[in-house]
């Protein structure tokens, strides 16, 4: 099968490598991403893999049917950058990527610690040679309650690693996970917002959840809460967040992902002028960490990010069993 791999970057290629040795596979790698002017040039009756800095909706949907593409992966495990309803109806499958969630659970529980413990004013400080200890007293996880929004493969995860902290930790997800049952209480989303010291997100992004963090939402949260957001930006409203930061009932944000990020997250950018107002004032803030949507970036989770995207078109077209299709 014929399969290109587009937004391919230099850590996967190691990976792309080695699968293109199976027989059957001819794999063509691009560093670009897939745009409208390339889908037609594509051969009729290949798979393309993609990561999630482009959306695939109607438009692109349609001309990739009409170009006779037909089998599509992204190598990530969000998959809100396509139109997955529109890809089944008019017979687009689509498959995602799954990989051990111990990754993003590691970074989350890292972000916790690094805003409980003003870490970076202290970094900030010792850069310059400053060893003071002003404004740096920190808070411990076992005095705190945490809320997770969003209990599957991360979420749970997450729970199971803030186990071995001794916090209390409250829970909130469309589904129950049974997993976890022993380790979190489940309460309704006004309880968890109304006790949670510190709030982590790790749903997917879809109508419902778009936004769910907003002037609204926070209104109900306690004052300095510590929000962490690991898993897609546009969970979260970016202006809220500012006027949560600056009105200081936000106590600390640890951002691995922010609205609108889509043209500048792990791109080179220092010479460019930067336009993103709302994400450049953000960062800023003494107790605002972001990063560069890097919560997933481990060498096993980038090895079956390939796997699953090749491995996935290569089922799909096959009819077979893909434990990642999503349509
Ligand atoms: P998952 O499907 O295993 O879990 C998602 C959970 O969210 C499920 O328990 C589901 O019941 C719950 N959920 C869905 N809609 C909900 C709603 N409206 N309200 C409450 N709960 C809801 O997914 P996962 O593997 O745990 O990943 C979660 C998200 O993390 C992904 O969708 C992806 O966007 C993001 N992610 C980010 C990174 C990163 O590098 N920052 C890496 C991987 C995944």
């Amino acid at each position: 099968m014929k399969i290109y791999a587009f937004e391919a970057r230099e850590d996967e290629t190691e990976y792309f490598n080695e699968l293109s040795r199976l027989p059957g596979i001819d794999l063509e790698l691009h560093s670009e991403g897939l745009t409208m002017d390339m889908i037609p040039k594509l051969s009729p009756g290949s798979g393309v893999s993609i990561l999630g800095m482009y959306n695939y909706r109607k438009p692109e949907l349609d001309l990739m049917k009409k170009s006779g593409i037909v089998y599509l992966s992204t190598r990530t495990i969000g998959y809100n950058h396509i139109d997955v309803s529109y890809a089944k109806k008019i017979g687009i499958h689509v498959c995602n990527a799954q990989y051990d969630p111990h990754g993003v659970a590691d970074y989350t529980i890292m972000m916790i610690l690094l805003c409980l413990r003003n870490y970076k004013q202290a970094l900030w400080r010792t850069q310059v040679n400053d060893y003071s200890l002003g404004g740096l007293i920190g808070r411990e996880l076992k005095d705190l309650t945490v809320g997770i929004i969003g209990t599957g493969q991360i979420g749970s995860t997450v729970i199971k690693e803030l186990s071995g902290f001794g916090c209390r930790t409250l829970a909130y997800s469309r589904r129950k996970n049974p997993g976890i049952e022993d380790l979190a209480e489940y309460v309704p989303l006004e309880k968890l917002y109304a006790e949670s010291d510190i709030i982590s997100l790790h749903t997917p992004l879809t109508d419902e959840t778009h936004h769910m963090i907003n002037a609204d939402t926070l209104s109900k949260m306690k004052k300095g809460v510590v929000l962490i957001n690991c898993a897609r930006g546009a969970l979260t409203d970016v202006k809220a967040l500012i006027s949560g930061i600056e009105s200081e009932h936000i106590g600390a944000l640890g951002l691995d992902c922010m609205e609108y990020e889509e043209d500048i997250v792990h791109r080179d950018l220092k010479t460019d002028i930067f336009a993103n107002r709302d994400m450049a004032y953000l960062r800023q803030f003494k107790n605002v960490i972001h990063t560069q949507h890097m919560a997933f970036y481990t060498d096993s989770a980038v090895k079956s990010m390939v796997h699953c995207g090749v491995h996935g078109l290569v089922e799909m077209s096959l009819k077979k069993n893909c434990a990642t299709q999503l349509c």
